[in-house]
């Protein structure tokens, strides 16, 4: 048996659909010059692809055509050599298909080898939110911002060709520069493709990431029952509906919060999170209405708690909401838990104030959003950005 390497990509499903089956797509092809053979093959994190839901595509790459079929055999692959992270809010992980709670980012990543981010933040920021391992690894990150390149709207910003460098550096057994570059220049046909992969190869360099280091929180997790445990006939169990609950801060019970799946949370398709201000609602019952995902609480006071383990962060209560400043969205990675903001604000007005108003100067124009991810026409804006990246690091 010869060698064989996997790289596993893990993207935002539909926005980075075409990006990430282009980049497992081009190191299979990159490889081939060496005389290596491969696939790439992509599985969704559930089914079917969702508008922001955690995803894996796959590059498989052997020395012979035996070892490239035992590697194919299977599913998935159980280890990879190296895992690519294409928006820096994934690395809270994701809720995956045919895995039970939610998987750190490196769940795969064979100990002593790289994980790379495509971020703007530096390794002591990302490492907030990469959950610890026992295994050490490296933590690359590849400047940029989340790409969308390849979508319907086609706006080419290089990233592709980007990560190909920075893999020729982090991963020289599977092809050179000089591979990535033949592929470039005979199968993109551009010069400039060709000057942005050997900026990315020189600039890329990782940190050494300790056993133990990151994010020290237990990544939520469930048992299902295996086939020995299922039980006989068919059952299907009830679901329980919810009820009121206390105010923190005078113990009076009253609202209504629904019962939920207990075992799928969304939070991991966010990208963004609502941030409320309760002390300026009007009760409307706008957001509540609108919510396609039912993430609203009723708190006991009569306002509207996004319950932050329900929502998936789609934007829409932002743009529903008829009271000014009252709902931003704001991304992501500012945040490292899904406390109730409703609690926080209950048990110190003035500090929940003063904490929303910091966070608030984080969020994104509000009236251009027009979905969770971005307001329609920002990616093509933030491109020029992008490409003044990928030439000057
Ligand atoms: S962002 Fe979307 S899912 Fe989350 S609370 Fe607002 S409307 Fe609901
Ligand atoms: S839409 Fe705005 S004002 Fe209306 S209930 Fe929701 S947060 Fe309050």
């Amino acid at each position: 048996m010869g060698q064989l390497f996997a790289v596993e990509v893990i993207y935002r499903g539909v926005f980075q659909k075409t990006l990430a089956k282009n980049i497992t797509r081009d190191i299979v092809l990159a490889a081939h010059n060496e005389g290596k053979l491969g696939i790439s093959f992509g599985r969704y994190g559930d089914a079917p692809e969702r508008n922001g839901i955690p995803a894996k595509s796959f590059a498989i790459v052997a020395n012979d055509e035996l070892t490239l079929e035992a590697g194919m055999a299977q599913y998935e692959p159980k280890q990879v050599d190296l895992t690519l992270v294409l928006d820096d809010t994934l690395c809270k992980g994701g809720e995956s298909w045919a895995w039970y709670g939610l998987q750190p980012v490196h769940h795969a990543l064979k100990p002593g080898h790289t994980l790379i981010v495509i971020s703007l933040e530096d390794a002591p920021t990302l490492l907030k939110s990469i959950h610890r391992r026992e295994e050490p690894y490296k933590l690359g990150i590849m400047k940029g911002i989340t790409s969308f390149s390849g979508m319907w709207v086609f706006k080419d910003d290089h990233t592709d060709v980007r990560v190909l460098g920075a893999i020729a550096k982090a991963l020289p057994e599977v092809f050179s520069l000089k591979s990535v570059e033949q592929f470039i220049n005979e199968k993109l046909k551009s010069a400039a493709k060709v000057t942005s992969a050997r900026n990315a190869f020189e600039r890329f360099t990782t940190v050494p990431v300790k056993a133990g280091q990151g994010n020290p929180e237990v990544p939520f997790a469930f048992e299902k029952p295996g086939w020995e445990d299922m039980r006989s006939a068919v059952s299907i169990k009830g679901q329980p509906q919810g009820g009121p609950y206390p105010d923190p801060a005078t113990g009076k019970v009253g609202g209504f919060r629904p019962a939920r799946n207990e075992l799928f949370k969304k939070y991991s398709t966010r990208t963004l999170r609502p941030v409320i201000n309760f002390s300026t609602c009007t009760k409307c019952t706008l957001c509540w209405l609108n919510c396609p995902d039912a993430s609203f609480d009723v708190t006991p006071e009569g306002t509207y708690d996004a319950n932050l383990e329900a929502c998936c962060g789609c934007g829409v209560c932002e743009e529903v909401c008829p009271v000014k400043d009252c709902v931003h969205m704001v991304n992501e990675s500012e945040f490292h838990d899904n406390k109730s903001q409703w609690e926080a604000f209950r048990n110190d007005k003035d500090a929940y104030l003063k904490w929303l108003e910091s966070t608030i100067e984080k969020a994104e124009p509000i009236e251009k959003r027009s979905h969770g991810f971005r307001y329609r026409g920002q990616y093509a804006e933030q491109v020029p950005e992008a490409l003044e990246i990928a030439k000057k690091g």
